[in-house]
């Protein structure tokens, strides 16, 4: 795939680090030019896109809450100025609040929400005009196995990620005409800071590891690369079964 996106400018939200920052690193790998998300670590974000830079790619580091609509515009505008119109988004921000049934609050409901899922429909919204105008887009939405099955953070996770996946079909349905595709990647246990401290969980899978960052961005890297593919979820669960 090397140069296969030349000319094309991508999106990560939330790509300072984890899963975010291995999809930047394949973007800029296949000849895109990477806006790297993050909320407040802007540090990692302006890190990485100094290693990008190093290796003849442009890339910029874009601090914005993308659970909010103001903060989305903001960063839209400044890519755009910057680097030129989105072609490739990567819904990929989110957080976990690990919580049992009895203490899950209605803030943790609401900021899993926002941040997970509507920052996804803000960041849609707000790429698809220069996208339809330019008659091409990628967007690929990282979801979860809780969007379908239980798993270990909590039922308002697994409503954000069943949602996200709903969000992918709808736009999939109604963007295929304009060229773009909306695609949806569902990893189950990956080794990032979400992960860490959780070892006892390398029982349940079948596999016998938790998946590499990199492996979830490969997945990424075949939506992207893909332009009959939409609507669709690729699942990477190292053979964990749904429940
Ligand atoms: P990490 O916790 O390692 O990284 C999260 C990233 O999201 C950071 O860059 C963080 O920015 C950013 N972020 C969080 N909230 C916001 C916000 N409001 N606005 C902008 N950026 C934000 O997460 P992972 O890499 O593990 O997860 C990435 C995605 O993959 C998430 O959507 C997660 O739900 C999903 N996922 C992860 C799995 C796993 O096992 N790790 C499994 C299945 C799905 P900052 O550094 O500034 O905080």
């Amino acid at each position: 795939m090397a140069d296969s996106l030349k000319g094309r400018t991508a999106l990560v939200t939330g790509g300072s680090r984890g899963i975010g920052a291995a999809v930047c690193r394949a973007l800029a790998e296949a000849g895109a030019t990477v806006a790297i998300n993050c909320r407040e670590r802007i540090g990692q974000a302006e890190q990485l896109a100094d290693e990008i830079s190093k290796r003849d790619r442009r890339a910029m580091a874009v601090a914005a809450d993308v659970s909010q609509r103001e903060a989305v515009a903001a960063m839209i505008e400044q890519v755009t100025a910057e680097l030129g119109a989105v072609d490739i988004l990567v819904n990929n921000a989110g957080i976990a609040i690990t919580r049992g049934v009895e203490d899950l609050t209605e803030d943790d409901f609401d900021r899993t929400i926002l941040t997970n899922l509507k920052s996804a429909f803000l960041c849609t919204q707000a790429v698809l005009p220069a996208m339809r105008a330019r008659k091409w887009g990628r967007i690929v939405n990282i979801s979860s196995g809780a969007a379908r099955g239980a798993g270990s953070i909590g039922p308002h996770y697994n409503a954000s990620k069943a949602g996200m996946e709903g969000l992918t079909r709808g736009y999939a349905a109604r963007l295929v005409k304009d060229g773009i595709t909306v695609n949806a990647v569902a990893p189950s246990l990956i080794e990032t800071d979400m992960m860490s401290g959780q070892p006892q969980l390398i029982s349940r899978i079948p596999l016998g590891r938790f998946g590499t960052a990199d492996e979830v961005a490969k997945a990424v890297m075949l939506l992207v690369d893909n332009a009959y593919m939409t609507g669709q979820t690729i699942a990477l669960s190292g053979g964990m079964a749904f429940n």
